[in-house]
């Protein structure tokens, strides 16, 4: 058997590989392809990016692609990482020394760590739902991570859910009422009345680019007696307006901590996952084996939680602190895409003075509309076009000419 370093290397020049002739391959469980099969070894087409993706790729993407084969590691189903390179046209390169497989086409870039929840995918912290593991020399990855998160992430012109619409957006400001959220005395400062003023800036932009925007609040109110019930019913309010995509807006704090600040993007942990938070040192594992509605959602969800990460962190500047996964009682009743965006930390001095502005809420408010925006240009790029109906195709001009 090859080591490691040799199979990854050998890899690297032969992956990137026609998704299309790797989709014709038939589910096998356990056993993965050989690396040395010709399959591995045909033409290979150019890599189509995640922007501007190809007519052609798009018509083979409406196409449902093969399952890749799966390998039972520690009780769950998990797909070998150069699989996955090969069925998303990613070339593969292999670092022993960090135990690192970076999968690699254009802009598009995703690093496995062996034995790590965290990746990077376009250059962004992503925290997984299960460890990507290393068995008998290859990477793998779980299936769950794989076809809930990173095919959205790298090809969401592959992702077989049908292409959402968008016109209509909910923004849930959080808290409300009694429930004042994460306060900063020392600057009088409280989560609900900030994230509110966040949500009717981003209402404003959203609206001038013709979305219907719905707040679940639009005032200091709780929305139901107890906290719980109060979660819910920002989900179903957003569902009974026909919602296409819910933005919870909230601010972090991590009293008495005062140094810690940047961004957080949560979205609904996926089925049979455990959240972020529940892999900490004396942390109850949180499982939840039934799926909730959100989670038919998780493809879309990934991308639009990616663009807002994105987006929130490149308009504002603030440190990565990755994209997670909680089961969120506020996303969880959902039937659409949605996600929960913590821009910054009322319990970080400078971030909470920051966020005390007007000017600086603006901002927050500018940096969500850009993803939501990112978002729709990602679906508008991979929506099968509707062909043009010959009657509506343009007639040639008359010719002049005798
Ligand atoms: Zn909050």
């Amino acid at each position: 058997m090859f080591s490691a370093a040799v199979r990854f290397g050998v890899l690297g020049r032969f992956l990137l590989l026609c998704f299309a002739c790797v989709a014709a391959t038939k589910e096998a469980t356990p056993a993965s392809p050989d690396p040395a099969s010709p399959l591995r070894a045909a033409p290979s087409r150019p890599a189509a990016g995640v922007e501007g993706v190809s007519g052609a790729t798009r018509a083979a993407a409406s196409r449902p692609l093969a399952p890749l084969p799966t390998t039972r590691i520690r009780g769950k189903d998990y797909v070998a990482a150069d699989d996955m390179a090969a069925r998303l046209a990613l070339k593969a390169s292999w670092e022993e020394s960090q135990r690192e497989l970076t999968l690699v086409a254009g802009a598009r870039r995703l690093v496995l760590t062996a034995e790590k929840r965290e990746v990077s995918c376009n250059g962004l912290r992503i925290f997984l739902g299960d460890a990507v593991r290393r068995h008998r020399g290859r990477l793998y990855v779980s299936k769950t991570d794989y076809e809930r998160c990173l095919l959205s992430l790298l090809r969401p012109d592959l992702v077989s859910d049908p292409v959402p619409r968008l016109r209509t957006i909910v923004l849930d400001p959080g808290h409300g009422g009694a429930d004042p959220g994460m306060e900063n005395n020392s600057l009088r400062i409280q989560e609900k009345v900030l994230v509110l003023d966040v949500a009717l800036r981003l209402e404003k932009l959203l609206k001038t680019e013709g979305y219907s925007v719905v707040l679940t609040r639009r005032d200091d109110r709780q929305l139901a007696p107890t906290k719980e019930a109060d979660l819910q019913r920002r989900a179903i309010i957003a569902n009974a307006a026909g919602a296409d995509l819910f933005v919870s807006i909230h601010f972090n704090s991590l009293f008495p901590n005062t140094r810690v600040g940047g961004t957080e993007v949560y979205v609904f942990t996926r089925q049979g996952q455990r959240s972020d938070t529940s892999w900490g040192i004396g942390q109850a594992d949180d499982t939840e084996r039934d799926s909730s509605p959100v989670n038919r959602h998780d493809a879309w969800t990934s991308v639009l939680a990616h663009a807002l990460h994105r987006e929130t962190i490149a308009g504002l500047k603030t440190a990565d602190r990755g994209h997670k996964t909680k089961h969120m009682a506020v996303l969880r009743g959902l039937t659409c895409p949605g996600v929960l965006v913590e821009s910054l930390f009322l319990s970080n001095e400078a971030e909470a003075r920051r966020a005390a502005t007007p000017a600086y809420r603006q901002q927050i408010a500018d940096a969500m509309a850009a993803g939501i925006r990112s978002y729709a240009a990602t679906l508008e790029s991979v929506r099968p076009k509707s062909p043009v109906p010959p009657a509506t195709l343009p007639r040639p001009a008359p010719s002049n000419s005798p």
